[in-house]
């Protein structure tokens, strides 16, 4: 489920075999479970298989799930609170139904993937609009005691920092998302008139990638952000590594499609630096995320193993 589409994949356990999508038109909850049993049903039929083939289904929502219930208790920008959805899915279609948070979901499908390499904790971290983090502990989610467990996106890194959604101020996704990256350059621009940052136009068209194009320039000013942001994500990096150690830790989202060069080798070499653990033989792999917008579908067909 995300925001504004229904997307949904068949999987064989170890990959997608077919994918639709269709707009998400919020009417009701019953119109709700209609549309997602519609949709899942096609994917049967493209993929030419009976309904009873199908061991189970997973649904990854961007907001708070109860699992044990199968309730979707709110999410962020449908207004949904307190739906029976499970229940409601399996009236329509009788077969194990699991929901899971859309952050854990992805972690859950990197967690697969990774879990070849003799990978047994994962956490990802998801830069975009904020961070979702979901963390996996051999091959379980942490959910905490309500559905909650795993926000790091929300630890503060600055006292009194930039206000938060959540209500605090200086949480770590006020900086080390895309929208703080963004909001990192804009004020530059503003600081800079001479940037080559005002090369894509005015403030209002600065996205993730200006800082970054004009540090790869030798711009100072972009210098000066890229620097700054990978500053704000290796604090939250080291956090997690610190507090958890778990085996890998991916980087997902937009951003992490910036070269190597230019974020991922200066955050790996920020956090070795940072972290607590120096005397240690073995460290967390910090490192990509590999399945892309997928991730979330894979792990979603994987909650009923993951329970
Ligand atoms: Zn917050």
């Amino acid at each position: 489920v995300g925001g504004t589409n229904l997307k949904a994949g068949l999987s064989d356990g170890s990959g997608l075999v077919a994918v639709e999508r269709i707009p998400l038109r919020w009417e009701s909850p019953e119109k709700f479970a209609g549309d997602l049993t519609a949709l899942a049903l096609a994917l049967t039929a493209k993929a030419g298989i009976g309904q009873d083939q199908v061991a189970s289904i997973g649904v990854g929502v961007p907001g708070q799930v109860d699992s044990r219930t199968g309730t979707i208790v709110r999410t962020v920008n449908i207004p949904i609170r307190n739906l029976p959805l499970a229940a409601l899915l399996k009236s329509r279609w009788d077969v194990p139904v699991y929901l899971g948070n859309d952050a854990d979901c992805a972690a859950l499908g990197e967690y697969q993937h990774f879990a070849g390499e003799g990978m047994e904790s994962l956490i990802l971290v998801t830069l975009g609009t904020g961070i979702g983090t979901g963390i996996i502990l051999g091959g379980k989610i942490l959910r905490g005691v309500n559905g909650c467990g795993g926000e790091g996106g929300h630890m503060v890194i600055r006292q009194n920092g930039v206000p938060c959604t959540c209500g605090r101020k200086g949480c770590w996704e006020r900086y080390a998302s895309a929208s703080g990256l963004i909001r990192m350059t804009r004020e530059a621009m503003a600081d800079c008139p001479d940037s080559v940052m005002w090369s894509v136009g005015s403030q209002e068209q600065a996205d993730g990638r200006t800082a970054f194009e004009a540090a790869k320039k030798g711009d100072k000013a972009g210098l000066r952000v890229v620097e700054e942001y990978i500053g704000c994500l290796a604090e939250g990096i080291t956090n997690l590594v610190n507090l958890m150690q778990p085996d890998v830790i991916c980087i997902g989202g937009g951003v992490s499609n910036e070269d190597d060069a230019y974020l991922l080798h200066p955050l790996q070499e920020q956090v070795a630096r940072l972290r607590f653990d120096q005397m240690a033989e073995r460290h967390t792999l910090i490192t990509k995320a590999r399945l892309g917008n997928d991730a979330g579908m894979l792990g979603a067909a994987l909650l009923g193993r993951a329970q």
